[in-house]
């Protein structure tokens, strides 16, 4: 008998898992059928498995792969329920408010009809609030690094207990500036935990941080490229710069998408277009970092709950968005980085769905259009309104109205640094 490729016995393997197979509970089981979980995706396939075991994982997926069952699986099996009183047993730490508050919806799901307590702390919300279900005693705690430093210095919180710490989205983590909190948390945790990182990419920078945080992990490569290019049509539209709104209304207007993530590069230019285009179409809104809570909290949950079609937002606070009606993505400016690119359009196509993702290219960035490209090795499609010339320099779709200003420059400059948290 021939030797088989790696490659095809991986994916034979994956396909042929079920969750009965992972060596989980009845009770597991039993969430799992609540949840409508038929068959783990390959990154739970891969990577419940290894965690059940105790080993440290360095695992390569996306939002939108199953990446954080895969995590909460393992976690909820092992945990002691009748420890509670005495500091949370895992941690699990997330770049973003709206991803912590997700992961912590998830995990409550698959605890289903268990004891198990799990809670979120954000930065946003009342640090009381917190710091009395802290006192009260959980399982589990999922939080952004600044808001686990506070607490962890206030004492409401000890990380002497912990036996799991998750780095979630570790990629983005490190992008938003989270570096030294992370390692200040990791340094503190007990040394013969296990730490289970999840990333979209392993540039470097994660590759250190794992040398130095983790012990001899095991790595699990569901990347992201194969699956954004798979399911995800994606094309663009060269355009200059001012005739963006125009082509965005023509395009929102020719697809009728189910709904639409509209990414922008700034705070202000999320919040220009959501405020011009509310007065063309309906059902827009946008998030983005310089809102309250409150009201991200909202249009999160009007989002999630399909009673907005359009939603206009930033990258940090839009890549963990977990919802599966996106049937559009639009780049309204083309994002900076390519693994941002990846990230956004991983909003849309999400658990296998079909999903169409747009990206607005003008003139002079040709080649950021050409790096995303070579990233996702994939070439997008060129594509156009039929009688509009998003390269002509006058108004088009409403002459009466003003001309637009010029776009303001870009916050910050090519060079891949550590970026303030609240910059986007
Ligand atoms: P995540 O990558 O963790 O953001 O998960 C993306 C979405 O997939 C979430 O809405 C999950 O509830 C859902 N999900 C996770 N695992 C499965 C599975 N095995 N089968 C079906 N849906 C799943």
């Amino acid at each position: 008998m021939g030797k088989k490729k790696p490659a095809e016995k991986k994916q034979t393997k994956e396909e042929s898992v079920s969750f009965a197979d992972l060596d989980l509970s009845p009770q597991m089981l039993d969430s799992l059928k609540r949840a409508t979980y038929e068959t783990p995706t390959p990154i739970q396939a891969g990577l419940i498995p290894v965690a059940l075991d105790g080993i440290d994982v360095l695992g390569q997926a996306r939002t939108g792969t199953g990446k954080t069952a895969a995590f909460a699986i393992p976690i909820i099996e092992e945990l002691e329920p009748q420890k509670k009183g005495v500091g949370p047993q895992a941690l699990i730490l997330v770049p973003t408010r709206e991803l912590a508050v997700q992961v912590r919806e998830e995990t409550q799901k698959l605890a289903y009809g268990r004891r198990v307590t799990c809670t979120a702390v954000y930065g946003g919300k009342p640090i009381r609030d917190q710091i009395e279900k802290l006192r009260n005693g959980v399982h589990i705690v999922v939080g952004t690094p600044g808001r686990v430093i506070d607490h962890v210095s206030r004492r409401t919180l000890s990380l002497d207990n912990l036996w799991c710490v998750v780095l979630d989205e570790a990629d983005r983590m490190l992008d938003i500036g989270f570096r030294p909190d992370i390692e200040k948390i990791l340094r503190r945790c007990p040394k013969d935990r296990q730490t289970l990182l999840l990333s979209a990419t392993i540039p470097p920078p994660i590759e250190r941080l794992a040398n130095r945080y983790m012990f001899e992990p095991q790595k699990i490569d569901c990347s992201p490229k194969a699956v954004a290019v798979e399911t995800i049509e994606q094309r663009y539209f060269t355009v200059e710069p001012r005739c963006k709104f125009d082509l965005l209304l023509l395009l929102l207007k020719r697809e009728q998408p189910k709904q639409a993530i509209v990414f922008c590069r700034t705070k202000r230019g999320t919040e220009k277009v959501a405020q011009r285009l509310k007065k063309r179409i309906d059902s827009v809104d946008c998030i983005h970092g310089d809102m309250q809570q409150r009201s991200r909290d909202r249009v999160m949950k009007e989002f999630r709950d399909g009673n907005l079609t359009h939603l206009i937002a930033t990258d940090v606070v839009g890549r963990g968005i977990d919802v599966t009606g996106v049937s559009h993505i639009v780049n309204y400016d083309i994002p900076q980085f390519s693994d941002d690119y990846i990230h956004r359009v991983g909003r849309t196509g999400r658990m296998g769905r079909e999903g169409v993702a747009f990206t607005f290219v003008s003139p002079e960035e040709g080649h950021e259009l050409t790096r995303i490209e070579q990233r996702i090795n994939t070439m997008l499609i060129r594509d156009e309104i039929e009688g509009f010339d998003p390269l002509e320099l006058r108004e088009q779709v409403d002459s009466s109205r003003p001309k637009e200003e010029p776009p303001p420059p870009p916050p910050f400059s090519k060079h891949r640094g550590r970026r303030h948290r609240n910059a986007l």
